[in-house]
């Protein structure tokens, strides 16, 4: 769920909209412009339900992206960092990078989303109920009542006590204080995860055959995804741990073949690929890395053109790279692989090349450090 567009800062946060949220916006904006509103308030013209619809959309987004700032803000002053907010299909997700020191500060970064939403929806009650006292019962009113509704129900959801739900983390939080142990608390919340997911595709599939209505469906969509991500939060999870204390320089393979930037792909597949064994290689200038490039990305290259592209100009640049430092833990590091240069990452010592890590020295890592973790565990 990468954003498509970057809509700027924001409380010093980077906010991005993936193309999905249209959808919702689009359902959203239609159920409500075309259904409810001229079912409830008959007797407008119809360009006013189309005006009420859009609105009432806008602003439901616009409750998503207060809900994911408020987070972000929270886990700022908590000493996390937060790459980026983005809104997608299924609402708003806060990227938060680093580890939270204990269970109170993950209470309050997790507590405060559903809280805001919670407030939100309140003052649109309120607004609902003042406009119903001074007589104005009608669209507009609705349009309140409507928004103050779904605020609410977006707080309540947000707190079914299951990863990847702030619920969830409000459980993992609960645990990690009651029983001191934060991985088991993590694996418990994400198994919850799994169980509501099930859960709430059996209710959308089961409303769905009895009443047709697309919404049905929709929570057994919310249900499958958060049966994926639970899954991920457990194996991050398990993995997290068992990787601690595990450095870059320990795993990466050392002194990779790297080839000139200024070569061409023609003579790059004559005196490297067809020699070695390796599917990427990193481009260096003096030593020091200047990008990466792939078997996949030369692949591309029509054979025309294989005499006059430079390896520089179908590299994975430097700055989509995940540079690192041998000493630099590698779990720190893990969540910085971009696909660019297809899951590594070029390991650097004094501005000079010194490694590259690859897909197969994590497995292989991850493979190492979870027997350690069951021979330490094992009762003597
Ligand atoms: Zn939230």
């Amino acid at each position: 769920m990468a954003a498509s567009v970057r809509l700027g800062r924001i409380a010093g946060v980077m906010v991005g909209v993936n193309w999905s949220v249209l959808i919702i916006f689009v359902l959203i904006a239609w159920g409500l412009a075309a259904g409810q509103f001229p079912a409830a308030y008959p007797g407008n013209p119809r360009w006013t339900y189309l005006v009420a619809g859009i609105a009432a959309a806008l602003v439901f987004l616009l409750g998503l992206l207060a809900h994911e700032i408020s987070h972000a803000v929270v886990a700022k002053r908590n000493g996390l960092s937060v790459q980026e907010i983005t809104l997608w299909l299924f609402g708003g997700v806060a990227k938060l990078q680093g580890e939270v020191s204990d269970p109170g500060a993950e209470l309050r970064i997790a507590g405060v989303g559903p809280l805001v939403s919670l407030v939100i929806g309140l003052v649109f009650l309120g607004v609902a109920a003042v406009l119903n006292l001074a007589g104005q019962a009608g669209l507009l009113h609705g349009v309140f009542l409507w928004l103050g509704g779904i605020n609410i129900a977006i707080a309540v959801f947000n707190v079914l006590p299951a990863a990847p739900l702030d619920g969830g983390r409000l459980l993992r939080a609960a645990l990690w204080k009651w029983r001191g142990d934060r991985v088991r608390a993590a694996i418990v919340s994400a198994r919850a995860g799994r169980v509501l997911g099930v859960v709430l595709i059996v209710i959308g599939l089961w409303r769905f055959a009895l009443t047709g209505v697309f919404g049905a469906l929709w929570l057994a969509l919310i249900g499958w995804f958060l049966i994926g991500a639970a899954a991920t939060e457990e194996r991050q999870a398990q993995v997290g741990p068992a990787l601690a204390g595990v450095h870059v320089g320990e795993v990466m393979s050392p002194d990779p073949d790297s080839a000139p930037p200024d070569m061409t792909v023609a003579e790059f597949i004559d005196r490297y690929l067809l020699g070695h064994r390796h599917s990427a290689f990193p481009l260096t200038a003096d030593g020091r890395p200047v990008g990466l490039v792939t078997l996949d990305r030369v692949r591309r290259v029509p054979p025309e053109r294989r005499d006059t592209t430079r390896l520089r100009d179908i590299a994975c640049p430097p700055d989509q790279l995940a540079i690192a430092s041998p000493q630099e833990p590698l779990d720190q590091l893990l969540p910085r692989l971009t696909t660019c240069a297809d899951g590594r990452a070029l390991i650097v010592a004094d501005q000079r090349l010194v490694g590259i890590l690859t897909p197969t020295d994590v497995s292989r890592a991850v493979a190492n450090a979870t027997l350690r973790g069951q021979a330490t565990h094992r009762p003597a």
